[in-house]
């Protein structure tokens, strides 16, 4: 793999990641840009013991521009997109309008029990191929390998940058799930504080420990699930794939390395090849499920940077929030206000109808 590093017109980071060594990298981004935005600030909820990014400045971002003015497909000699080459295998580089950012402005006190620090940290885009119409499902093995090495650099490297505390790799398809860009990519938030969700498995994680002989709760789950069987849906000798027993989605599938590792930087090469077919197989088998194209949140699960890393376990959570054709699961009082999810679809049903979908 060859990493290339150069800079758009505003000075963001942009990084092309190729399979072959001889790409031509060198064309210049010369659009005139606006200058970048101040990253948003963090506000405290004491009640929530939560963080909330308030960002301003993300209302003004492109909203669903006609493909032939996709910020995502490669320049053309009429036209010059995000991306300066003409074309590109993988391409990562720092969002326009980040939540996340070094580059922040003073704070003022806003009164009440809210705490208010800068958003430091990172946002960045991943575009997975310059193809406009190809999905990740689509990906050759080698290509989701490419796109593989390319999370496992952006993990070490924003994981070490100073007051980053979790680093998040994932995708959002689908218009139904708010995606402003249909062009196949990704997202990378890197962010100062542990997400809540995290938090939360690793003090259950913790407290299982404590309960089990210093046990790992994670791991303990692969377990139980593989012996199970019922809600697996997939499966190799250095992966498996299943529907959680208590899925929260009406189509949810979680997918984890047999080998527990913190975050995809330790996975190893053996590891990279094995997840690509295994995890495209499970996405087509999503698309194939009501013959649409499902929307979804694909959600890597790693390690806190500085904390918790013995009990952590790298973990994929993938769902969708389409339960039927022409139906969708909308988060509504219960589970918008209360946190409490009431899930339509049986997780073993689910995980039946997944399995007879894959390798179809
Ligand atoms: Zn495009």
């Amino acid at each position: 793999m060859k990493r290339t590093i150069t800079h758009l017109a505003d000075g963001r980071e942009l990084i092309y990641f190729d399979r072959r060594d001889d790409a031509d990298r060198s064309a210049i981004d010369r659009r005139p840009l606006d200058p970048r935005p101040v990253a948003s600030e963090l506000r405290y909820d004491p009640l929530t013991e939560e963080w909330i990014a308030v960002a301003g400045h993300r209302q003004t971002r492109t909203f669903l521009p006609p493909a032939d003015a996709c910020p995502l497909c490669p320049s053309s000699g009429t036209r010059a997109s995000e991306i300066p080459a003409h074309d590109y295998d993988v391409v990562v580089f720092e969002n326009r309008f980040p939540s996340f950012s070094g580059n922040f402005g003073a704070y003022e006190d806003v009164g009440g029990l809210s705490e208010v620090r800068p958003g430091v940290g990172r946002c960045e885009v991943m575009c997975f191929t310059s193809d406009h119409s190809s999905s990740f499902s689509r990906l050759s093995p080698s290509r989701v390998e490419l796109v593989m090495e390319a999370w496992a650099d952006r993990t070490a490297e924003l994981s070490a940058l100073e007051g980053v505390e979790q680093v998040f790799c994932f995708e959002n398809r689908g218009e139904e799930i708010g995606i402003t860009l249909t062009h196949p990519h990704g997202q990378i938030y890197a962010y100062p504080y542990v997400t809540p969700r995290t938090k939360l498995q690793l003090g259950a994680a913790s407290r299982y420990a404590a309960g089990h002989g210093g046990a790992n709760l994670f791991a303990d789950v692969l377990a139980a699930e593989r012996a199970a069987g019922t809600r697996v849906v997939a499966a190799n000798e250095l992966w498996t794939a299943f529907v959680p027993a208590a899925a929260r989605w009406p189509f949810e599938v979680h997918v984890y390395p047999h080998r527990r590792t913190p975050d995809l930087a330790a996975l190893s090469e053996q590891e990279r090849a094995a997840f690509a077919p295994l995890y495209t197989s499970v996405l087509r088998a999503l698309d194939g499920l009501f013959d649409v194209a499902m929307p979804y949140v694909s959600a890597w699960h790693q390690a806190p940077v500085r904390r918790d890393r013995e009990l952590a376990y790298l973990h994929l959570e993938l769902f969708s929030i389409r339960r039927a054709p022409g139906k969708l699961k909308f988060l509504a009082g219960s589970e918008s206000a209360m946190g409490a999810f009431v899930n339509d679809v049986s997780p073993e049903e689910a995980a039946r109808m997944l399995r007879s979908q894959v390798d179809h």
